[in-house]
């Protein structure tokens, strides 16, 4: 049967999967009835139908385990509510160790886990064997047990979700496929679909793997690319029983769950195997797997045999293999989309939909309804990735990468390899010739340190002082007691300009930024709580321009919350002119000198927190005396295509100075 299509309502969901439906159900919860939720297929047809249902509660970061926090407790006690079983069962956690280095992790997750407020208990692998008797332990040096994870049935959660969401007044249409989205001024109107037009004050984007395709529609960039992701379900075994609880083998990349006596046997193989492009998604794709790899299972399966042995002599009932969508940093992505007002988006759940699902449809819900999140979001924020993520070639090159970080070790410092390099400075090549080890931010490749002659420029993770540290020290040393020029393209650059751009920053910033020509002024953007958005220097150019600086990371955040907080009526442009710009950083006591050879001319009359252009060799720059080494400094703002130069000039005049 198929529900009349409504011609409006406040909110329509986009995707009746475990995300779609949770987000449906917090905003009834919230007070907001009239919500459509869409659904091409039916529900949970997507993705959410073939996942395993773990549900692992302690994640790196507080407000991410907060999140699964809530999943738990909703799937709990949805029943209650809905009376639907949600199939959810606090069975507990087993992750065991083969390493000191990952017994070194578990010891931190402990640690993690008391700061949090949740249990967690070090095990002897002999008492891990207790808690998990069919396995081998002989090659164990330990594990770790958390009383809190557990796990679901997915399809079970989707239908109690959506049976809550309906109870609080939503309408689910099942069989109904949006095709476009509806704008008027700037803002997202409303759908269109199959059946036809429904308008809406609010678009919320749920569609999984199918989420970039969505956003295509609105002119949003969603950065995600599936990949096939796998676990085999086994025959009965003896001593698996519907209270064991799950164990991960994270050493051996694989995870195991029971499932009606017999094993569930998954894993994060570290070289995944991507799907096809997201606007080639065959379609219809409902209910749907992809065909069996055990050439590619193996690496799982090989390491599921030492674990179990029983595996060795029980037969496989089923072989899974369903696309999943990853995003290129592994986690989700969430929030309002910066490209057009009113259309939200969660999606690229990485593997973690099921567990995240209660708490991020409870945020996002929250986020709809007052306008801003209540938590920080900030690693979830969809602002954190700009447009040219969404390239595919670049999203499939990653996600190779991203699936197997869930079992990698989170090594301090750890930097992804793939789909690099992305974007590089003017000094790129310079710099590596000259023996830089490069890590990424934005898509930037960033020198992080420079090695010695005849050493490695490369990064060695471990969780002790690495190899790189006095390499290093000596820069830091030179910052402090001579002169050292770091390459800071990568600073967010934006251009505000207008007649009214003054008064705009005057009422974004919380420190005066009125100064005459050539000042400059640290300050912070604040919102409505008095919380920092972003901190900021602003320097005026002329009496209409300013240029504004800010970190690497949030160049389309702080745009974004820019543009959406100058003041209606207010006649102002922002450009975006991190491209535009090389930043050289020429910082430590012996700046002065070697800036006064590179450029012959005094910078005696140069007081802090100024900024006016010297020459550079052939160059013109912006130089602006400002510092974050503790020492006296200036930032070189240098036209891209000058870069090179500017940064030859600076090292010939820094040879006798033994610039680092
Ligand atoms: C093998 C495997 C094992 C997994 N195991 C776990 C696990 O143990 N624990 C865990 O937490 N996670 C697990 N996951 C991940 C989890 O399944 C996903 O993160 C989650 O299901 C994503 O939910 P979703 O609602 O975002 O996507 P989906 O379930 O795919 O829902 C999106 C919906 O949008 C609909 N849609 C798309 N386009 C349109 C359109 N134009 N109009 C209307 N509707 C549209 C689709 O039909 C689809 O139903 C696993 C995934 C796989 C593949």
């Amino acid at each position: 049967m198929t529900t009349d299509l409504p011609d409006r309502a406040r909110v329509v969901v986009v995707g009746g999967g475990v995300i779609g439906t949770s987000v449906a159900y917090h905003l009834t919860r919230l007070g907001w009835s009239d919500v459509l939720l869409i659904e091409q297929g039916s529900l949970s047809g997507g993705t959410t139908w073939h996942a395993a249902g773990l549900v692992g509660l302690l994640r790196a970061s507080e407000s991410g385990t907060r999140l699964v926090q809530h999943s738990t407790e909703l799937y709990a006690g949805l029943e209650k509510e809905t009376g639907l079983a949600t199939g959810y069962q606090q069975c507990g956690g087993v992750i065991v160790a083969r390493t000191e280095d990952r017994m070194t992790q578990l010891r931190r997750t402990a640690a993690t886990a008391a700061a949090f407020g949740l249990d967690a208990e070090m095990l002897t692998p002999a008492q891990a064997l207790d808690r998990w008797p069919v396995m081998s332990v002989d090659d164990l040096l330990g594990a770790i047990w958390l009383p809190g994870d557990g796990k679901v049935n997915p399809t079970d959660l989707t239908v109690s979700l959506a049976k809550g969401a309906r109870l609080g007044g939503a309408v689910v249409a099942e069989r109904t496929r949006v095709t476009g989205v509806l704008t008027t001024d700037g803002r997202a109107s409303g759908v269109r679909t199959d059946r036809g037009d429904v308008e809406a004050e609010v678009v919320v984007n749920c569609a999984g793997q199918w989420a970039k395709q969505v956003g295509a529609l609105a002119g949003v960039t969603v950065p995600l690319h599936s990949a096939e992701h796998f676990y085999v379900v086994t025959d009965q075994i003896e001593g698996v029983h519907p209270d064991l609880p799950i164990m991960r083998d994270p050493d051996g990349y694989t995870y195991f769950k029971e499932e009606v006596g017999g094993l569930v046997v998954g894993g994060f193989e570290p070289v995944a195997k991507p799907w096809v492009a997201p606007d080639a998604i065959p379609h219809p794709f409902e209910f749907q797997l992809l065909e069996e790899d055990w050439d590619h299972f193996s690496v799982l399966m090989e390491s599921a045999l030492l674990r179990v042995p029983a595996l060795h002599d029980t037969g496989i009932r089923k072989f899974y293999n369903g696309p999943e969508s990853f995003t290129p940093d592994n986690q989700f992505l969430m929030g309002e989309a910066p490209e057009l007002r009113g259309f939200f988006v969660a999606a690229g759940f990485n593997s973690v939909g099921i567990a995240s699902a209660g708490g991020a449809g409870r945020a996002l819900a929250q986020w709809i309804v007052d306008g801003e999140p209540d938590t920080d979001l900030t690693a979830v924020d969809i602002r954190r990735f700009a447009p040219f993520n969404g390239n595919n070639r670049w999203l499939r090159d990653r996600v190779g990468e991203v699936l197997g970080l869930h079992y990698a070790v989170p090594w301090p410092n750890r930097e992804l390899e793939s789909a690099r390099p992305f974007r590089r400075s003017p000094l790129h090549e310079r710099l590596r010739s000259q023996g830089a080890c490069f890590g990424s931010r934005m898509g930037w490749e960033r020198p992080l340190f420079l090695a010695p002659a005849g050493e490695e420029p490369v990064l060695d993770y471990s969780w002790g002082k690495p190899r790189w540290l006095p390499w290093s020290g000596a820069e830091q040393h030179a910052a402090r007691e001579a002169v050292a020029v770091f390459d800071q393209t990568s600073f967010s650059k934006y251009l505000v300009g207008g007649r009214d751009a003054e008064a705009a920053l005057q009422w974004l910033c919380t420190n005066d930024v009125s100064g005459p020509v050539g000042s400059v002024t640290y300050t912070g953007l604040l919102n409505a709580r008095g919380t920092y958005e972003s901190d900021l220097t602003v320097t005026r150019v002329s009496s209409t321009e300013f240029l504004l600086v800010s970190s690497s990371a949030t160049t389309e955040r702080d745009q974004d919350w820019i543009r959406r907080h100058v003041p209606a009526g207010l006649e102002v442009s922002i450009v975006d002119v991190t491209s535009a710009y090389a930043v050289l950083g020429v910082m430590g006591p012996r700046s002065r000198e070697l800036l006064e050879r590179a450029s012959g001319s005094s910078l005696d009359a140069f007081p802090f927190a100024t900024s006016r252009h010297v020459t550079l060799g052939y160059a013109t720059v912006r130089a602006t005396r400002i510092t974050y080494v503790g020492e006296l400094g200036w930032e070189l703002y240098v036209p891209v295509e000058m870069a090179a130069g500017a940064y030859f000039d600076l090292s010939a005049a820094g040879a006798p100075l033994a610039v680092v």
